[in-house]
């Protein structure tokens, strides 16, 4: 059974001053100054994973080192050790989130895992033959499949909110779709593919306003945005650590606790019970009953660790520095002939799809790879995002707070020289 754990108050220090050193800060990574192919590392491929800082490369060897052992389960110094740290990561979490509670606060082993407990949990109890579950155009593999398995399961159907050219959600569309068999909206926060930041508040208003809960989906938002959940308002939002410089294999599921309460169980096993006899199994409170099994504990508590570190950055920065650099990438991009930009909405984050004339995308990402540039080519997990636009992939540029000006230029030289290889 899970042990009690006092909640600290606070957990995250947000009091250092900030300075942001763009080059100091790429010392933090040691990736970065690698090379590839005899070339200095450009990585602007952080939709896909993001490069993890030296702090928590030391807190994983740290915990391996001299703390590893079972969480929740031991009465000897090493396991209550462990435990309070991984419970200290909950409390991290919980604040760089702003949630109410840790109750709120499962950990997962990424935004895939979350969606799909939410699916399976909520689903299975809440929804059923000929309920209606909304979804947008502009979603994630991960967050259109495990409502299609539900459906399935079910008998429900699913409903898409449209996008327009410039991959914006069109929000009357939205507010159409809705009827009295609306059961859950299920909405990114923002898109990997073309880099849209959504409405999420209006989106969570409008579905309040008619008691349908809300899950939005924050892979993406996580790296650069401050994420306030109970400004937001949403009733579920999911996060994966390897997307904001954590570790893989870790992720966080919030849920409202009143929510949460009333989900059952979505895996069996240990860690999750209360008492277990053949008879009748009883479960643990909040948040152990959604955590069955060991978990990856030096994921999460390294997870903790460097959300620590992203605070110190800080989101003002961060957010100013990559609007720099997408300011700066976006001129420079629009003034090259045969480049097309996929994705212009206004409220748009750090990721720039394009396609350079009749190219194909997998060409471009071939010889950038080779002049040491990592960029991701395809339809990034968001198919329905590709047939929109007729496209077969894009070329998918996409920048953390450690990107410079200099990765963009690289990235320039690059496409001309792929121009120049195929004209
Ligand atoms: N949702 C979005 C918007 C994503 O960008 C991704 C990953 O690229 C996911 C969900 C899935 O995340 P994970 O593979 O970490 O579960």
């Amino acid at each position: 059974m899970a042990r009690a754990y006092i909640v600290p108050e606070k957990a995250v220090d947000t009091s250092i001053k900030k300075i942001f050193d763009v080059e100091k800060i790429r010392k933090d990574f040691p990736i970065l100054s690698t090379e590839v192919y005899g070339k200095p590392l450009v990585y602007l491929d952080n939709a896909a994973t993001t490069q993890k800082p030296q702090c928590l490369l030391d807190t994983i060897e740290q915990y391996y080192k001299g703390i590893n052992s079972n969480i929740h389960r031991g009465v000897h110094f090493l396991s209550e050790k462990a435990t309070t740290n991984y419970e200290e990561s909950r409390v991290k979490i919980r604040d760089f989130l702003n949630a109410k509670s840790t109750n709120e606060i499962i950990f997962v082993r990424g935004t895939t895992e979350a969606i799909n407990l939410v699916a399976s949990s909520y689903g299975n109890k809440n929804i059923k033959e000929g309920d209606e579950i909304i979804l947008s155009m502009l979603e994630h593999h991960s967050n259109i499949v495990p409502w299609q398995l539900l459906c399935e399961r079910t008998g429900a159907k699913i409903k898409v909110i449209p996008i327009n050219n410039k991959g914006e959600l069109i929000i009357e569309e939205y507010e159409k779709l809705i009827t009295d068999r609306t059961r859950f909206v299920s909405v990114v926060h923002i898109s990997n593919s073309l880099g849209t930041i959504n409405p999420v508040k209006k989106i969570v208003r409008i579905a309040h306003e008619r008691n349908i809960p809300v899950l939005l989906d924050g892979a993406q938002a996580a790296p650069h945005i401050k994420i306030d959940i109970q400004d937001i308002g949403c009733d579920f939002y999911a996060i994966s650590g390897h997307k904001v410089f954590g570790p893989t294999g870790v992720g966080v599921l919030y849920g409202k606790e009143n929510l949460l309460d009333s989900m059952p169980p979505y895996q069996g096993g240990g860690d999750m019970i209360e008492t277990v006899t053949f008879e009748k199994t009883t479960y643990a409170e909040l948040p152990h009953k959604f955590e069955a099994g060991t978990p990856n504990i030096a994921g999460a508590i390294a997870f903790g660790s460097v959300l620590n570190y992203v605070n110190k950055i800080g989101f003002d920065n961060i957010l100013k520095h990559e609007n720099d650099l997408m300011e700066y990438a976006n001129e420079i991009l629009d003034s090259i002939d045969d480049l097309r930009i996929i994705g212009t909405a206004k409220e748009k984050s750090s990721v720039i799809s394009f396609l350079l004339g009749d190219i194909h995308p997998y060409d471009t990402g071939t010889i950038l790879d080779r002049l040491g540039i990592a960029v991701r080519t395809g339809i990034h997990c968001t198919q329905p995002v590709m047939d929109r636009f007729g496209i077969p992939g894009t070329v998918r540029a996409s920048f953390a707070f450690y990107n410079t000006k200099y990765d963009i230029d690289m990235l320039v030289r690059g496409i001309k020289k792929v121009i120049d290889m195929f004209s």
